[in-house]
């Protein structure tokens, strides 16, 4: 709708209601001023009579009329009016105006009847003898109180006319005079209203943006001033309160994406009213400006979905472990729960998720970890117990047959006592306050690398393997030596564990800016390239016979990975089957 300024709406009213009482008041004056002037002409022309009544009965001129025309044209001319003598008959004898012989009998004009009457006849009318309106004023000429005539009077009516003109043609100027004036004074009451208005009208305007700070001006009037100061307080009333909604959204809000959990709330028709940012990153959702958008589009997922519907049919809380095929495999416990408004009226559901992909991962870890323990604990106790029970059973008095069960018994708790002496390491390297506190010193990197040479110097020369090393003297490293030493051994006591006789072993010490290298190599049997990944994981082996045939537990690089993690550092593996292969510990400097 097109919306008309304020003073265009009043002004017109003001308008009319002005120069209708202008006019009015002018009609009424012009009617008024008419009834004046005919008044006043209407005396003038009875006194006037009068006048030429008392000359004529002066000079003794009626009934024998001698002279009666020439002493009406005098006085006629003389007062300038014009003066009729008629006889009772109605013949005109004398006027001032026309010879009287060439007038016709005035027996019926209506003013000469009245007079006939005794009475003083007036009229107005058009005079066709000299073409104007005129007033007649006609009296009866009385002689001893006998009427023998009537003497009329008359006067033109044209100065009433020029008067009028006159007084109308100046009522018309003042008219557009005062009609400008009042134009001038409404704009300017208008601006006086408007201005405020105005102030009134950005002050609002600025409290909708939110701009509570700049008030509105005071103004002087008491309805304006009230208006003024109430819009204030309303605007501080205001500005207090959305300070409280916002502080609380961003309260609600902190709390939401400090959350390690995701919550998303979703109205009746599954529309994402909101949800902070573990869900986005949870559920895997690329799209940051969900709010609006129905959790079908977000998210393609069945079992999502069917908790979702089964959130917003049962009144209890719903409680579920989802398992979703994102970009990797993810298992979320899912806490589902109404929404309510504050009439208590369901306006949607809250889902809180809860990553647990770590703990079913850790659980399964753990459950691998009793079975593997168990898997290799079995193998010897199960080899003890058949040879403790072989030799109950009489071996123990074959000397021979006693001598090989003690072997095997032998063979297999020094296996057991292997399987639990690294259990035990990798119970201690994966212990988190074990790790702690773990105190490093600062060691000569060859002397710690012959220390764990000469440990495994024994082995080696069985197989005839020569261990070079290729180490300055000088460097320097800070390490928990023993744990290093550890470390070393594993690799060593695999190289040679995997490699033929007379071949040759040879550790290398890499130094760059940040990190120091240390790589076993040999010329063994190598790892095919499907196995590399796993290699560092308890209880792999590549080949489990083989392993165990040469005394392995399968968790001697699994050690040597804590190790280098206790380090800050890291481990890896190049290996080409029948070439060798080389492991790598990167420490940090
Ligand atoms: P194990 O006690 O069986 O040696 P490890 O954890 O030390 O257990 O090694 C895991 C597997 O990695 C071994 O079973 C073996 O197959 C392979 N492996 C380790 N070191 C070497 C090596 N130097 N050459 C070839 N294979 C190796």
């Amino acid at each position: 709708m097109k919306r008309k300024k304020l003073i265009w709406s009043i002004y017109p009213y003001y308008f009319i209601i002005i120069i209708g009482a202008l006019y009015t008041v002018a009609f009424i004056a012009a009617q008024k001023l008419n009834t004046l002037y005919i008044q006043g002409i209407a005396e003038t022309l009875t006194t006037r009579a009068g006048f030429v009544e008392n000359a004529i009965i002066e000079h003794d001129l009626v009934p024998n009329n001698a002279g009666l025309d020439s002493l009406v044209d005098k006085l006629g001319a003389i007062s300038k009016t014009r003066i009729t003598i008629i006889d009772l008959d109605g013949i005109v004898i004398a006027d001032s105006e026309k010879d009287p012989l060439t007038m016709e009998n005035h027996k019926n004009r209506p003013e000469i009847q009245i007079a006939f009457q005794d009475s003083t006849g007036q009229q107005i009318r058009y005079s066709s003898t000299l073409h104007t309106d005129m007033m007649y004023i006609a009296v009866p000429l009385k002689i001893q109180s006998q009427i023998v005539g009537v003497i009329r009077t008359a006067l033109p009516m044209h100065a009433i006319k020029i008067i009028l003109d006159k007084f109308n043609r100046d009522m018309f100027i003042s008219g557009i005079v005062i009609t400008i004036l009042v134009t001038l004074l409404s704009l300017l009451i208008f601006g006086k209203v408007s201005h405020p208005l105005k102030e009134l009208q950005k002050g609002i305007k600025r409290f909708s943006r939110g701009e509570f700070q700049t008030q509105i001006p005071p103004f002087h009037s008491e309805e304006l001033g009230i208006l003024s100061d109430t819009m204030n307080d309303m605007a501080q009333q205001l500005n207090k309160r959305i300070g409280i909604i916002i502080q609380q959204r961003n309260e609600r809000e902190a709390i939401l994406s400090s959350l390690s959990e995701g919550v998303l709330a979703l109205d009746l028709n599954e529309k994402v009213v909101n949800y902070n940012k573990k869900v986005l990153e949870l559920l895997e959702i690329s799209d940051k400006d969900i709010n609006g958008k129905s959790i079908q589009e977000i998210v393609r997922n069945k079992e999502l979905h069917n908790f979702i519907n089964a959130t917003q049919l049962e009144t209890e809380n719903v409680v579920r472990d989802l398992h979703l095929q994102l970009s990797d495999e993810k298992y979320i416990a899912v806490y589902g729960t109404i929404l309510n408004n504050h009439e208590n009226k369901k306006i949607g559901t809250v889902m809180v998720f809860n990553d647990i992909t770590k703990l079913k991962r850790l659980d399964k870890i753990r459950r691998d970890f009793v079975a593997n323990v168990s898997h290799e604990l079995r193998t010897p106790i199960t080899a003890i117990k058949g040879s403790v029970e072989t030799l109950l059973d009489g071996a123990l008095d074959d000397k021979e047959s006693a001598e090989k069960f003690t072997q095997i018994i032998n063979r297999h708790t020094s296996r057991l006592a292997l399987i639990v002496e690294d259990l035990l390491s990798l119970a201690k390297f994966e212990n988190e306050s074990v790790i702690q506190t773990v105190e490093f010193a600062e060691e000569n990197l060859l002397n710690l690398i012959k220390t764990s040479v000469e440990v495994v110097e024994q082995k080696s020369k069985e197989k005839e393997i020569t261990i070079s090393v290729d180490c300055n003297d000088e460097i320097k490293i800070r390490t928990q030596r023993k744990y290093l030493e550890h470390a070393l051994i594993n690799l060593l006591d695999n190289a040679i564990k995997y490699s033929d006789r007379n071949t040759s072993i040879r550790i290398q010490i890499v130094q760059k800016t940040n990190e120091i290298k240390i790589s076993v190599s040999d010329e063994g049997c190598g790892i095919a390239s499907q196995h590399l990944p796993r290699l560092f994981e308890r209880f792999y082996r590549v080949d489990l016979a083989r392993s165990r045939d040469i005394g392995g537990t399968g968790l001697g690089l699994a050690i040597v990975k804590h190790i280098a993690r206790i380090h800050n550092g890291s481990v890896e593996v190049h290996s080409v089957p029948n070439e060798g292969s080389t492991f790598s510990i990167h420490l940090p400097t």
